[in-house]
């Protein structure tokens, strides 16, 4: 690595104790920064020094951090993700989420490059972050309040340009699955970050400030990004299918491959005609108002909506498969009013839909009865149960009161835990893992759960042409395929770029456009460096957590029942399962089978000590 002054930071993290009230400023070291860039692997590493593996997650003593990157505040096109990380109430592991919007350009643009905030307030707060001052203050008045209503009332009283971040009540009631949301309708959404902030009396993030980012070089900056743009604008899933019908223009196309999951995932069989009903093509002729951007972004895949006098942002795709076809529900009106009231109570819909799913069919198989439902109809293909179990869950009333500790803790408290379909507690998302072994692994093996961000997002890829081919049926090529793409999305999330854009290209132009901010020169085999000291420290947090490697399985049904994938009976045998996790540890130099970071690999990415 090339050295000179490090641009594009402010070397300053924030941060707040909630408890004792006290705000306090550190200086961030030059090789933290370089060595962990910004974003996930700052965060992590953050995270990874301050907190106890052991604590409880709604305690005090859980942490959150929040980090930004060399190019947020820059034009980089996506360059606008944020990324937090926590202990998991759903999970008891590492939680580790991103989001886009413009809440972390602003936070940036305060002068710092990360947020640390732990301990517990007595009463409801909010911080306030500018350039001048940080302030806690009391926020009793907007608790209670939806995710909308406490922006606009921030927004209103404190400061129309500030930024807001903020929980419903869904966060507030400790819902497990309940999300973070910023810019209205963006979420930190898996693993339950709500209820964490929620148990912090932590209402409201509120950011303005007008500080740049430095660069060093702008011209090659400038260089890169031209690289960038010149690829997305040639590649057909950024140029064109993420424009016109955003993310939920692959559903149709994740039906063809078979993989479009059905009634909890019992098969992947839907008729063309249902399809049809709740196509991207349908929501872009029925819905759509206009479309949508994170900060500096091209392809532009947020879709603006409305339905039947209501107004929000999508559903994409992952919300449409989960509380549609998931649930045997193909109404769009029904599954677009529940993903609106989602995003405004603060809740993941990934987590939100499987819960749903795995409720229905352990109701339809007689496992709850009507009086446990409190008289919910709760069964496959019944839209009018949507919104009322989405707000049941978010006020933890009814069976909401289950249903909001997530699938696995649902179905385990009425003895039938095989009905969760779910890895480490948290909702396999809108992909059926039986037909992509590379996907089921990434499933396997992601640090926080079933999340398919985290965990390697190998489908889409391995369809709709990425940077390189992912084998779909490999028990020896789909390891080292997951571990590559797992490697890439940390990258990509360390540098708060946009997943999406792996459509186009791999990190090649993000290397030019990192030189041009910082000055420091990011190798790929320094990139790849990174990648594995964040999949080390996330993996070593997770075995102190109490995770074993059988942890790294999927649900008994994706083993003992098959769905028809290319005319074909398929699942993924226990058997198949450990060689894929095995020969996964191995790509990974981690002990077999225990999963362990061996010494060697921790000694070449620097991280003995962990
Ligand atoms: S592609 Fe979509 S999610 Fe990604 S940065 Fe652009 S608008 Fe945001």
């Amino acid at each position: 690595m090339k050295t000179s002054a490090l641009k594009g930071v402010h070397k300053k993290l924030l941060e707040i104790d909630l408890t004792h009230s006290k705000i306090r400023i550190k200086k961030l070291d030059k090789r933290l920064l370089q060595n962990y860039i910004g974003g996930r692997a700052l965060a992590t590493r953050l995270f990874f020094d301050a907190v106890d593996p052991g604590c409880d997650p709604l305690s005090p003593e859980n942490i959150i951090v929040i980090a930004a990157s060399p190019l947020i505040g820059t034009t980089a096109p996506t360059a606008a993700r944020g990324h937090m990380v926590f202990k998991s109430p759903l999970t008891g592991l590492i939680g580790s989420s991103n989001c886009g919007g413009t809440w972390i350009r602003y936070l940036k643009s305060t002068g710092y490059d990360a947020l640390l905030i732990k301990g517990r307030a007595r009463k409801p707060v909010k911080i306030h972050i500018n350039p001048e001052s940080v302030t806690i203050q009391p926020a009793e008045k907007v608790w209670g309040l939806n995710v909308h209503q406490t922006t606009q009332t921030l927004q209103n009283e404190q400061s129309p340009k500030a930024r807001v971040l903020c929980i419903g009540p869904a966060g507030e009631n400790g819902v497990k699955f309940s999300s973070v949301m910023n810019d209205l309708n963006r979420a930190y959404g898996r693993g339950g970050p709500g209820a964490v902030f929620g148990s912090k009396n932590l209402k409201a993030i509120l950011v303005e400030g007008n500080k740049k980012t430095e660069f060093n070089k702008k011209e090659i900056f400038q260089a890169g990004k031209d690289q960038a743009e010149y690829i997305m604008k040639a590649a057909p899933i950024t140029k064109r299918l993420l424009k016109e019908l955003g993310t939920s223009g692959l559903f149709k196309l994740i039906n063809v491959m078979e993989m479009l999951p059905h009634h909890n995932f019992t098969d992947n069989v839907h008729a063309p005609e249902q399809i049809d009903q709740i196509s991207g093509e349908r929501i872009k002729k029925e819905l759509l108002n206009r479309p949508g951007a994170c900060f500096g972004c091209p392809i532009a895949c947020q879709r603006h909506t409305s339905t039947n006098g209501k107004t929000g942002e999508g559903p994409e795709y992952e919300t449409l498969v989960m509380l549609g076809p998931l649930c045997g529900i193909y109404h769009l009106e029904s599954i677009t009013k529940a993903n609106y009231l989602c995003n405004e109570l603060g809740l993941d819909t990934i987590s939100m839909g499987g819960t749903i799913a795995c409720a229905m069919e352990m109701s339809e198989k007689g496992i709850l009865t009507k009086q446990e439902t409190g008289g919910l109809a709760l069964s496959f293909g019944r839209p009018e149960v949507l919104e009322q179990t989405v707000q049941q869950t978010a006020s933890r009333q009814g069976i909401g009161k289950h249903l909001s500790e997530g699938s696995s803790r649902f179905a385990e408290s009425f003895h039938h835990p095989a009905f969760s379909m779910s890895v480490k507690k948290m909702e396999i998302p809108a992909y059926d893992p039986r037909a992509s072994f590379t996907q089921a692994l990434g499933y396997m093996t992601s640090p926080t759960g079933a999340c398919h961000l985290r965990g390697g997002y190998a489908v889409s890829l391995a369809f709709f042409g990425g940077t390189k081919e992912i084998p779909r049926f490999s028990l020896l090529q789909s390891p080292i395929a997951i571990r590559n793409m797992q490697n890439l999305g940390i990258i990509q999330d360390s540098l708060g770029i946009c997943r999406f854009t792996g459509f186009a290209f791999s990190t090649e132009p993000w290397s030019r456009m990192l030189r041009g901010v910082t000055g420091y020169e990011y190798s790929s085999a320094e990139f790849e460096k990174m990648a594995n000291r964040v999949a080390a420290l996330e993996r070593v947090f997770n075995l102190k957590a109490g995770v074993k490697h059988s942890d790294d399985a999927l649900p008994p049904r994706f083993s003992s029942e098959s769905i028809t994938v290319q005319r074909q009976n398929t699942s993924l045998s226990f058997q198949s399962q450990i060689q894929l996790r095995e020969n996964y540890y191995r790509a990974r130099d981690w002990s077999v089978p225990e999963g362990i970071p061996s010494k060697k690999i921790l000694e070449s990415i620097e991280c003995e000590e962990i």
